[in-house]
């Protein structure tokens, strides 16, 4: 039995008066689990005040420590008090040019730290019109996830890279193909026990209108969520579609 996840991705926004959210998103605790990964400034002060939330990281530097200034190490997130981190997201894999390769050394880290990972994979607009959806979702699996994966240390997370921020989303056949398929691969790979309780979460303009009907979805265990985690008005309403589902 998965249990299910609602995460939200913070990006690039929110300062300590925003920490107030957590606190108005403890309403919707029920039966899923609940994420945010806010900024990593912002980390320690939102692990104080997440009461039953899990907070976690945006990313990750492959090693422990050293001469690599602006980064953070997996253990640094641990230590400021995340549980989680979010692995290979399309902005990292575009605006930083991190390759499979980068994502799967970044999670072996966050892993020997303690962290669990949320691997994000996804198809540009072009590979989908190509109908390359699946090939290109199955290298990133094959690329990005280490090889010691359990359904406690790995989340993976689909977002198609056309779906962020757009308030577009694929149909809900289109996630739920891609979403079996990913459960085929990891079980294919890992094995039937740790294949199916890998955890797998849809992204990608997830808002209060749509988030029923996408949990509907074979194999959706939760959503990870952008624009709509920044205000607990939303995601409190996505939470608890999740709850229901
Ligand atoms: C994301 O950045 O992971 C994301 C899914 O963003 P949004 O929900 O805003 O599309």
């Amino acid at each position: 039995m998965r249990v299910k996840l609602a995460a939200g991705n913070w990006k690039m926004n929110g300062t300590r008066a925003d920490l107030a959210q957590l606190a108005a998103m403890q309403e919707a605790t029920g039966k899923a689990e609940i994420l945010i990964c806010p900024p990593s400034p912002l980390i320690s002060a939102a692990a104080e005040a997440a009461g039953q939330i899990a907070i976690g990281g945006q990313d990750c530097h492959a090693n422990t420590s050293g001469a690599h200034t602006g980064d953070i190490s997996a253990v640094m997130l641990k230590d400021a008090g995340a549980s989680h981190v979010i692995l290979g997201h399309s902005e990292r894999r575009s605006d930083h040019g991190e390759s499979d390769a980068d994502v799967r050394a970044k999670c072996v880290a966050a892993w020997d730290a303690g962290l669990k990972s949320i691997v994000c994979v996804g198809e540009t607009l072009d590979q989908r019109e190509a109908h390359n959806t699946l090939d290109i979702i199955g290298g990133q699996l094959a690329g990005s996830i280490p090889d010691a994966a359990t359904g406690h240390n790995l989340v993976v997370a689909y977002e198609p890279v056309w779906a962020i921020g757009t308030g577009k989303i694929p149909t809900l056949d289109q996630i739920g193909e891609v979403h079996d398929f990913m459960r085929v691969k990891l079980e294919q790979r890992f094995g039937e026990g740790v294949g199916r309780s890998v955890r797998l979460l849809y992204g990608g303009s997830v808002k209060p209108g749509n988030a029923a009907e996408i949990f509907g979805v074979s194999n959706v265990d939760g959503a990870l969520v952008g624009g709509a985690s920044l205000k607990a008005a939303d995601f409190v309403l996505i939470i608890t579609a999740l709850n229901a589902s």
